[in-house]
């Protein structure tokens, strides 16, 4: 047995990142400031994207820890098929009550987002197995598209993230890839919107025919994505023109909002971010949630199912098979019921949309015009991307070597800002981008300070390429 010697002061016990050099540690926060120690040395940072898009309420809210002590003490832990627990009832109902009336009929809860995709599609297979359409089994989703790091998930991903795991990846001939939705760098100069988006829905309908209409199950895309190509908001037609060729060939249409929902780009003051785009008789027929609906405070993330779906169940088998050992515990539902609730009650989904495009409107406006790196400033609601660019008239990427979207992340560390930064050019497709999605309770002062030190941040590495 070999004994592990103790690790040098800046090398890390636990098996993620860089191995050998350990990431800054939080020691605590309080709303959106969290206290970080890095080599030694203790500063506050501005967390202007809540880890991951995940802070709805902020560190430590005073509400929700009591609510925690009870759902520790009631709920501790029952298998949900065996005996049920009442949170997750609530939690289905409030999340369908929070949505247009007749979308949504069921939910079923779990604990990442990347589970909740593997789930929405088992869910998907057995709705075609249970109507009597076994032979539906291809999956279409965008080329530069994230949903998950599990095998499954992956497997309708196309990016960096899925390459090196392709050869033991779903048979990708039943993963099929439809371009992404870009207008930034793929419309072209003469092209109007409308053209541009005639052109996506073709590629996608031609994707259909020339794979047997009659064998595709479903199209699956991100409202908003992020993880993958940065915010770029889906122009006016895309997602109906989406819905209405999934009605023409008989598929399930599949949002997964585990990023971009559950509040944080609603623009009626409720949670879905597809109500921006898209009239609810157009709405997706199951959808996946994560992140901002536990707020950090717990990890549980989401399927919502429409009744389309259930309803088929009901007929078939009435019984959904599978089940995860923590799939809707009890524990995880109580508290993101509190955080949703606490939200509803203060109205975050609001200030959040509102405050989230000021943040994007005087980010545009102090960094598009100027002489930098900049070359787009997109997003809606509380979820904005930068992408950073060699050259703003030709969109030149920067070569990968420079790493520009970790390098910006570094510099606004520096400068006391957590933003996340994302490697560009890894696809071939897009720039390098930082993301910005603060937590609801931001104020107009926090987005002053926020937009003051990413200008700053963007100056001073512009400064370091020329
Ligand atoms: N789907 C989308 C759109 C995401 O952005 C992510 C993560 O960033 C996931 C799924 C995976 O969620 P998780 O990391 O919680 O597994």
């Amino acid at each position: 047995m070999t004994v592990e010697a103790v690790k040098p002061e800046n090398e890390s016990y636990v098996f993620q990142g860089t191995i050998n050099k350990k990431a800054p540690m939080v020691l605590g926060g309080k709303g959106i400031r969290m206290t970080v120690e890095k080599d030694g040395k203790v500063s506050e940072v501005i967390d202007a994207v809540t880890g991951a898009a995940v802070g709805a309420l902020g560190w430590g809210d005073e509400e929700i820890l009591p609510i925690i002590e009870e759902a520790a003490r009631n709920h501790t832990y029952t298998f949900p098929s065996l005996i049920g627990n009442k949170p997750s009832e609530d939690l289905a109902k409030f999340y369908i009550d929070h949505s247009p009336e007749g979308v949504f009929s069921a939910a079923l809860w779990c604990c990442s987002g990347s589970e909740s995709n593997e789930n929405a599609m088992k869910i998907i297979r057995q709705y075609q197995i249970e109507r009597g359409c076994p032979e539906k089994t291809k999956i279409i989703s965008r080329a530069t598209s994230y949903h998950g790091f599990t095998l499954g998930a992956l497997s309708i991903s196309n990016c960096f993230r899925a390459d090196m795991f392709k050869d033991i990846l779903i048979d990708q001939e039943k993963c099929l890839k439809m371009p992404p939705c870009y207008p930034y760098r793929f419309q072209k100069k003469d092209e109007t919107e409308a053209q541009y988006v005639q052109r996506l829905l073709d590629d996608l309908e031609k994707i259909i025919i020339d794979n047997d209409p009659k064998t595709v199950s479903c199209v699956v895309v991100e409202t908003l994505p992020g993880s993958s190509l940065g915010t770029a908001p889906p122009p006016k037609g895309y997602l109906p023109g989406l819905r209405a060729l999934c009605n023409k060939y008989d598929l399930i249409f599949m949002l997964d909002e585990v990023m971009c929902g559950t509040g944080r780009s609603n623009p009626n003051g409720k949670l879905n971010c597809w109500e921006n785009f898209l009239e609810p008789k157009d709405a997706p027929d199951i959808q996946t949630v994560g992140k901002t609906l536990g707020s950090g405070y717990v990890t549980i993330a989401g399927v919502l199912v429409g009744p389309k779906i259930r309803d088929a169940y009901i007929k078939g088998s009435n019984s959904v098979f599978g089940s995860h050992t923590y799939a809707s515990h009890g524990f995880n539902c109580a508290v993101a019921l509190g955080v949703q609730k606490k939200i509803m009650r203060d109205g975050l989904t609001s200030n959040i949309f509102k405050m989230g495009n000021l943040m994007g409107q005087k980010l545009e406006d102090a960094l598009l015009k100027e002489d930098n790196i900049v070359g787009d400033v997109r997003g809606i609601g509380g979820f904005w991307s930068l992408e950073f660019v060699k050259d703003k008239v030709t969109k030149e990427l920067f070569p990968v070597e420079l790493d520009v979207g970790h390098r910006y992340q570094q510099v606004c560390y520096d400068n006391g800002l957590n933003v996340m930064g994302m490697q560009g050019n890894a696809d071939g497709i897009n720039g390098d981008i930082a993301l910005f999605a603060p937590s609801f309770v931001i104020t107009e002062a926090d987005v002053d300070e926020i937009v003051s030190r990413a200008v700053k941040s963007v100056n001073e590495l512009t400064a370091q390429l020329k």
